[in-house]
């Protein structure tokens, strides 16, 4: 079966190069259908989540009608929070890498308004940013939009979550009529069809059905990437694990490369197999795990497609695959020949909804698993040795019993003594025992999210549905210009926080309160202290770092809300709720899920 290609898209070879170099081997389905209909210049309304590669299939288009020549914002993508807008501008510097003289300006509330005009006179091609900002340089006249010939939305849905319709709605009526304009949204709620209706040209809707396809004799777990790197959580996977042959996919030839060299290093038969490697090679490779020289194979989906190896009783995901389809593909490399089989799946906290995604494909729940403990890891490694230790028992021993013998009268120690002395020097290169694990998070922390290195290592807050609310003070209020958009995208942004965790926030003149669920880590309200907005410190604190006695929102306690205190009670337990409302004012517009 032929794969498609990133060559049969009519890209430029500048373009291709860049995605070459970051290892890109086949396009994901988004890439596929969204690609074409933009280079070919009609509105794309892409139901897509992050995970699926959309930003490569609006970022690839764009930038091939990019004029380098002209110094005018000739796209413009607009994106919920300042963390995305900067991992679009990212991206597309990477994707524009063999682009001489290409520049692209990320735009957000928080950053300085110098720093910014300094930006925009340097004459950047293209503009990613939060409506927040965009909107103000427009009323300010420091961001003329009349040459974009481009608008991408990305997130449509979380910037209507996060209020900002007006912002967008007042920002795309100030770029061209003509423009051409791409938006995605994982959801497509009403308010978003209306703006398509009213602001785009017929778009071409892209959704990517995930065909559904069961998969059986397959032992399915996933696990939540958390507190070990994903290289250690595979090594203590491979050591626990009974296995015969195993395939691990990764995302892209360059993560197979480092993967098997990693796994190498650590003493396993590895190899990468991706498309980098002629068929002759690739061939050998297979040949090798056929007959037992190799036991693990780190693939690309392509390379790895049509594999049949019996011998594969274990398959690992260590990158999440981009659509439902390639899990199946995946997966289906063991459980051969009627054998039963296993597969793991890594999924990191941001990828959870591609989790959700293949188990609706596959109509089937995947349970999630633990790690193996660093004791359950210290265990087999002992037994382990004990086997080898076993193994020698039958040897002629002569020598050494006699040997040992003498060493226990030399040096005047218990055997034991001499024999822990002898196990210790045996295990220095393969110690019996895990490194112990750094000190404990505090709760709710994520020391390591495994997929995303580059990334602030602050601690995150995750919750599930079950919410109660605390009531915090920030020390920004109304007369400072705040609104209350400006809060959530902070907190949003700094706890990289889901809004639909962000509760009631109300402006006061001096100050406001907002709700967050219990149980926030204590180093993210630390930091909170010190984020800044509308260019002030939140200096945010409880009703208890207040009074100094323990304030507690509780059922029918303090309460606050619309209008006078009263109105609202603070502290539920549940879901955040879906508010029928629309929001009301600024002033206290709730903020949950739509
Ligand atoms: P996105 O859905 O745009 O957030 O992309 C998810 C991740 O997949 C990012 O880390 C991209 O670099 C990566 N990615 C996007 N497209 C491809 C592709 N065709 N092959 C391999 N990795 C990709």
């Amino acid at each position: 079966m032929s794969s498609p290609k990133f060559s049969d898209l009519s890209l430029a070879a500048p373009l291709l190069e860049a995605l070459t170099g970051l290892g890109y081997e086949t396009p994901s389905p988004i890439q596929q259908a969204c690609i074409p209909a933009l280079l070919n210049g009609e509105d794309v309304l892409g139901m897509a989540q992050t995970g699926t590669g959309k930003t490569a299939a609006f970022a690839l288009p764009l930038l091939q009608k990019i004029d380098i020549e002209r110094t005018h914002p000739q796209a413009l993508v607009l994106a919920p929070t300042r963390e995305l807008a900067v991992q679009v501008a990212e991206a597309l510097q990477a994707y524009a890498r063999h682009m001489r003289g290409f520049h692209v300006l990320p735009i957000y509330g928080g950053q300085s308004y110098t720093l910014q005009l300094r930006g925009l006179k340097r004459g950047p091609h293209v503009i990613v940013g939060t409506p927040g900002r965009i909107r103000d340089h427009i009323a300010r006249g420091t961001l003329d939009l009349s040459s974009i010939q481009m608008l991408v939305l990305d997130e449509a849905d979380e910037m209507l979550r996060m209020g900002f319709v007006e912002e967008v709605e007042a920002i795309m009526a100030e770029t061209p009529a003509e423009r051409q304009t791409a938006l995605f949204s994982a959801t497509m709620p009403e308010q978003i069809r209306r703006i398509t209706k009213r602001y785009m040209r017929d778009p071409r809707e892209l959704k990517i059905a995930a065909k559904t396809s069961t998969v059986e004799n397959i032992d399915q777990n996933y696990w939540l990437v958390s507190g070990v790197n994903k290289l250690d959580a595979l090594t203590r996977l491979l050591e626990t694990e009974s296995y015969d042959g195993v395939i691990i996919f990764a995302r892209t030839k360059t993560a197979t490369a480092e993967v098997a060299e990693k796994l190498e290093a650590r003493g396993y038969a590895a190899a990468a197999l991706n498309g980098d490697m002629n068929q002759a090679m690739r061939e050998r490779t297979v040949q090798r795990l056929k007959n037992g020289q190799l036991d693990i194979v780190v693939a690309t989906d392509v390379a790895a497609r049509g594999l049949d190896v019996e011998r594969i009783s274990l398959v690992v995901n260590y990158d999440i695959p981009l659509d439902t389809e390639a899990y199946v593909h995946r997966i289906g490399r063991t459980g051969r020949a009627g054998r039963s089989g296993k597969a793991i799946l890594f999924v990191a906290p941001r990828e959870r909804r591609l989790l959700k995604a293949i188990e609706r494909a596959t109509r089937q729940q995947i349970p999630s698993m633990d790690l193996p403990s660093r004791n359950r890891v210290t265990e087999v490694r002992i037994n382990a040795f004990r086997e080898r230790l076993v193994s020698v028992l039958n040897e002629d021993l002569d020598f050494y019993r006699d040997l040992s013998a003498k060493l226990v009268a030399e040096l005047e120690q218990p055997p034991e003594q001499l024999a822990a002395a002898l196990l210790f020097l045996a295990q220095q290169d393969k110690p019996l025992q895990l490194p112990p694990e750094p000190e404990r998070p505090a709760r709710g922390e994520r020391p390591d999210r495994g997929d995303r290195p580059e990334r602030s290592k602050r601690a995150k807050a995750n919750f599930g549905d079950e919410v109660s609310w605390i009531r915090y003070r920030i020390e920004v209020g109304r007369e400072d210009g705040l609104q209350v958009k400006h809060v959530v995208g902070a907190i949003a942004n700094e706890a990289d926080l889901d809004s639909r965790y962000i509760g009631h926030v109300k402006l006061h003149d001096d100050h406001t309160t907002v709700e967050l669920p219990d149980g926030m880590p204590q180093e993210l309200l630390n930091h909170f202290k010190q984020v800044r907005v509308c260019n002030k410190p939140m200096q945010m604190s409880t009703a208890e770092d207040q009074r100094g006695v323990g304030e507690r929102p509780s059922k029918g306690g303090k309460k606050f809300g619309k209008g006078k205190p009263g109105a609202k009670k603070p502290h539920r337990k549940g879901p955040p709720r879906a508010d029928s409302k629309a929001p009301r004012k600024e002033s206290n517009a709730p903020r949950r899920r739509d």
